[in-house]
């Protein structure tokens, strides 16, 4: 070998079958044949693997090797040299620099495929689930009939593009440049005639965007709700200040478009990435919009959490409800209830129903929704789950000797880190006959599946639901039944 030659190192370490190693900046001919967790497509080229983010499985791609480690690498899609039958020419022109929808150029068929197998996979690999077992309880995938236009909420960060014009779109990635994009094409389309009448108001009265770097500048973002089943729209500007100036003529020119309902301030003063500021301002209109999901009705704030596919909500819960088995006499628990949307859905069919979250203000909502909607069998704890639920537990065998806190469904929809390992435990004491799990992660389901299949549960039905078309993630819900009588 001689001396440092990169080429002559890698001919060695073939020679010598460790395989070809990759380098920084080189050009390669990959077929993708797989997607990675990230919508990436993966290749392999002489046994080395490379994600190549915006790649479509089935594609032939030319890329450029941007980070090379030992066994894989990344690399930058440079060319199609023969594009996959899966592939379709995105809606939107910004799809590829957006990256809010990493899979947008992929048929929809394909992305529910990918998604379900994404599932599959992680219950295979991670929970240990025999294939057979898999085959027998993986459901059809639950897509959308239009996976576009789907959002009820979108924020814009308000700022000047590359030419200084005020815009609303996205930042360019990792930099504070803003690409105008009015039109999300996930979000309503009413949202563009919104961005379109405050950006005329802040260019008449030189009101300036927010610019993160100096930390000056007033408008930061426009929050737009939407309720589907209502039409009424919420508008919410974040600012870097108390006061908008001649915000009567603003409020004036939005409340012309039909359905505005809500119009407000969150003041937003600090140096941070977090979007919106926890102090509400009410400029017109009420504080809130409505929306229902199925029968229930649910008031939204600016602040309050609420799914953003309404449509697929509906069928989520639907799922879960469906899972649930409920006759009307049950006593179900829905653990990491947020504003008490899967709440509310069972308790129409159940005897009780506890919910327990962390968020004081999501309970406040759960409450309140609880009492416009006439429901009064349902009762919220504040609380980490992984402390109410085991107090609960032990307070109720001391109150009640020789007893013990029983359930007969709960229902857990945790964040994406899945289930603390107290949790899981005092559900498997609490003995119900049903566990029904919403996750947004199917990674953590899979660890969590495993431990409750190791404590006499077995997993009896597992259905994804597709609540964000165009991206990489998905929910699923699983049932458990309890195998030990
Ligand atoms: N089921 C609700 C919300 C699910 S999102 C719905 O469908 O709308 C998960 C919820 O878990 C969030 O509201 C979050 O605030 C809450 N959460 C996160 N960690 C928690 C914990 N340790 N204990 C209880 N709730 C928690």
């Amino acid at each position: 070998m001689n001396g440092n030659d990169w080429r002559d190192l890698c001919a060695e370490y073939q020679y010598f079958g460790w395989g070809e190693i990759m380098k920084k900046n080189d050009i390669v001919t990959v077929t993708i044949e797989d997607f990675g967790v990230n919508g990436e497509g993966i290749g392999k080229t002489d046994g080395y693997t490379l994600f190549i983010k915006d790649a479509v499985i089935g594609d032939v791609v030319e890329a450029k090797v941007m980070k090379a480690k030992k066994n894989y690498g990344y690399g930058r899609l440079m060319k199609i040299i023969q594009p996959s039958k899966h592939r379709v020419t995105p809606r939107c022109f910004a799809a590829r620099r957006c990256g809010g929808c990493q899979i947008q150029a992929v048929s929809y068929e394909k992305q529910l495929e990918y998604k379900n197998q994404k599932v599959r996979n992680n219950l295979k690999r991670i929970g240990g689930i025999p294939e057979e077992l898999l085959e027998a309880v993986m459901e059809e995938p639950c897509g959308m009939e239009e996976p576009y236009r789907y959002r009820n909420k979108a924020q814009f960060p308000i700022g000047r593009d590359k030419s200084g014009k005020l815009a609303a779109g996205f930042y360019a990635g990792r930099t504070h440049q803003i690409i105008p994009c009015e039109d999300c094409i996930l979000g309503v389309e009413v949202n563009q005639k919104i961005l379109a009448v405050i950006l005329g108001f802040m260019e008449r009265h030189h009101i300036e965007s927010y610019d993160e770097v100096w930390h000056k500048g007033l408008v930061r973002h426009v929050l737009i709700r939407y309720g589907f089943a209502t039409d009424e729209i919420m508008v919410c500007l974040v600012i870097n200040g108390r006061k908008l100036p001649h915000a009567g003529e603003l409020t004036e020119k939005l409340a012309q478009i039909p359905g505005m309902a809500s119009i407000s301030l969150s003041v937003n003063t600090e140096k941070t990435n977090v979007i919106m500021g926890q102090e509400i301002i009410p400029l017109w209109g009420q504080r809130y919009i409505i929306d229902y999901i199925g029968k229930i009705r649910y008031q939204i704030s600016p602040l309050s959490f609420y799914q953003v596919n309404p449509v697929q909500t509906r069928k989520l819960y639907e799922t879960a409800l469906e899972y649930a088995g409920l006759c009307g006499e049950e006593t179900v628990w829905d653990v990491y209830c947020g504003i008490g949307t899967i709440s509310l859905f069972l308790a129409q069919k159940a005897g009780r129903v506890y919910g327990v979250e962390v968020v004081p203000q999501a309970i406040e909502d759960a409450e309140r929704n609880a009492e416009i909607n006439g429901i009064s069998n349902a009762q919220f704890f504040t609380g980490k789950a992984e402390e109410v639920l085991p107090e609960y537990y032990e307070n109720y065998a001391a109150s009640h000797p020789g007893q013990q806190a029983g359930a007969d469904v709960i229902v857990v929809d945790p964040p994406r880190k899945g289930c603390e390992e107290s949790v899981l435990e005092t559900m498997v004491q609490m003995r119900p006959g049903r566990i029904v799990y919403v996750s947004c992660d199917s990674a953590t389901l899979a660890r969590d599946v495993k431990y409750l299949r190791e404590r006499g549960y077995e997993l009896v039905r597992v259905r994804a639901v597709d609540m964000f078309p165009q991206t990489c993630h998905v929910e699923c819900v699983v049932l458990m039944s309890r195998v030990e009588k």
